[in-house]
């Protein structure tokens, strides 16, 4: 991937050198490159040898041989005549920056197409705010990645860098075939298509039809940039799936406009499924333990339980509690109580099998689920468990102290338990017998 490129080049006009001098210091600090002339004549003889048109120009009004308005009314005369227009690009953003701010002033400033008009003097911020209000902050794209396929480079180059300085990065693919490609390979990374419709081997529209299929390629928008313009050929770009579409030759100030709100759809979907997925987390996991909670899973037996059913598969449960787990807390503590669950959540998981279920059901009870196991096998397990947390030193930093658990098994072919509530419910009432024994014991269903 490129790196985006950096910065964008401001042409400012005064005759005032310490106005220059102000305003320089005030937009490089921002980022800017910025390039100093001292009148209107110097500045529109720079425009004709410099290689790249400035990004924006602010002008002086009253300035020695050449005014700020002549020098726009000249600069606006020759992008009619095709100044730049190899590039691209649109009029140059202009900014009045003068101390006659009167309203005749003001009215043929904007009638110059200028977009805004600084009196002097200005403060600290004003000339950086207002040239970021046109040109928009870098790096408000930061991470963002763009793919661009086109057959011409030239093409390829020059919407590269319109995404660059929206602050994204970009990568190329010279059809639809390699950007096909690209996709298999990092969907995940691609925030934004941006495709050609008439390409040799394969074709934009036959690409975004593919993308469409791909997992997740229906979320990744494509913007179509084409000369391709004929009503037939638009509706083939959306019914392949595009998003957008622009034609051929555009400026690249739309060009922007355009990957700008794809851009921003594209983060508000970004942050949208984060949140979900922060949501989902909440819903189905217990914060202290990290296992999963009762709702998860309530949610989980349903379909195991039909699936041990329809495969004719054992499917046991079971339930644990610690023993006299309020006297720990009110002894040791609450925070001492916490660390004791915690270190259990941990236990049970370092324990289990990959296939079983292990969550916290509630305060200091858990169950545990496993499928395809049968009840002597379960009751093996759940022994050598109890064993673990009895010999474990629960220890947090001054406060030692034993901790036991209670069991009890249930079983669905060897119990007959007709859903999965019974199934929980046997599990429970065999813990019940296990504490009424004398706890730190495992305890199976008798019906
Ligand atoms: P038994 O052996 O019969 O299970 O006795 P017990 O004291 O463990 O059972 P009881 O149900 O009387 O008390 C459970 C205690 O668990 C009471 C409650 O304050 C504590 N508890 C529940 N959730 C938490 C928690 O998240 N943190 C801490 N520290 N304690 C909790
Ligand atoms: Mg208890
Ligand atoms: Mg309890």
């Amino acid at each position: 991937m490129s790196q985006p490129e950096k910065s964008m080049s401001i042409m400012v006009v005064d005759d005032s050198t310490m106005i220059q001098k102000i305003i320089k210091r005030e937009l490089e600090a921002v980022g800017y490159t910025v390039h100093c002339f001292g009148d209107g004549m110097e500045a529109m003889s720079a425009l004709s040898w410099m290689e790249d048109p400035p990004d924006l120009i602010t002008l002086d009004i009253d300035m020695p041989k050449m005014d700020g308005f002549m020098a726009c009314e000249y600069l606006r005369r020759k992008e009619e005549e095709g100044l730049f227009a190899d590039k691209g690009r649109g009029p140059i953003p202009v900014l009045f920056v003068s101390a006659n701010d009167t309203i005749k002033n003001r009215r043929r400033g904007f009638s110059l197409g200028s977009l805004n008009f600084i009196a002097k003097p200005f403060g600290p911020g004003d000339i950086s705010a207002a040239v970021n209000d046109v040109l928009r902050p870098l790096g408000r794209f930061d991470g963002m990645n763009a793919l661009v396929v086109d057959d011409s480079a030239v093409v390829r180059q020059m919407i590269g860098r319109c995404v660059n300085k929206m602050g994204a990065a970009y990568c190329e693919a010279e059809n639809g075939k390699e950007a096909l490609q690209l996709l298999n390979e990092k969907l995940d990374e691609i925030d934004l298509l941006i495709v050609d419709f008439t390409m040799p081997q394969m074709k934009g529209d036959e690409l975004v039809r593919h993308l469409r299929k791909m997992e997740g390629g229906a979320r990744l928008p494509a913007l179509f940039v084409s000369a391709a313009g004929d009503t037939h050929d638009i509706l083939n770009m959306f019914r392949s799936g595009a998003t957008d579409y622009l034609q051929k030759p555009f400026i690249t100030e739309e060009l922007q406009a355009r990957i700008g709100v794809h851009f921003e759809a594209r983060k508000y979907m970004l942050e949208l499924e984060e949140l979900n997925r922060n949501l989902y987390e909440r819903a189905v996991y217990d914060g202290l333990t990290r296992l999963h909670n009762k709702r998860y899973l309530l949610d989980n037996l349903d379909r195991s339980f039909s699936l041990a059913i329809r495969s004719d598969e054992e499917l046991c449960c079971i339930f644990f509690d610690i023993d006299f787990f309020k006297k720990v807390n009110d002894t040791c503590g609450h925070q001492f109580g916490d660390y004791v669950l915690r270190i259990l959540g941990t236990l049970v998981k370092e324990n289990i099998r990959s296939g079983d279920l292990a969550v916290r059901y509630g305060g200091e009870e858990f169950v545990i689920v496993m499928p395809r196991t049968n009840l002597s096998s379960a009751a093996k397990f759940g022994e050598r468990f109890r064993r673990i947390v009895e010999e474990y030193s629960f220890e947090d930093g001054t406060i030692k102290r034993p901790v036991t658990i209670s069991l009890g098994v249930s079983s669905l072919q060897e119990h007959e338990a007709t859903g999965p509530a019974s199934l929980l419910e046997f599990a429970d009432q065999a813990l019940y017998r296990a504490k009424e024994a004398g706890r730190n014991q495992l305890a199976i269903y008798q019906r």
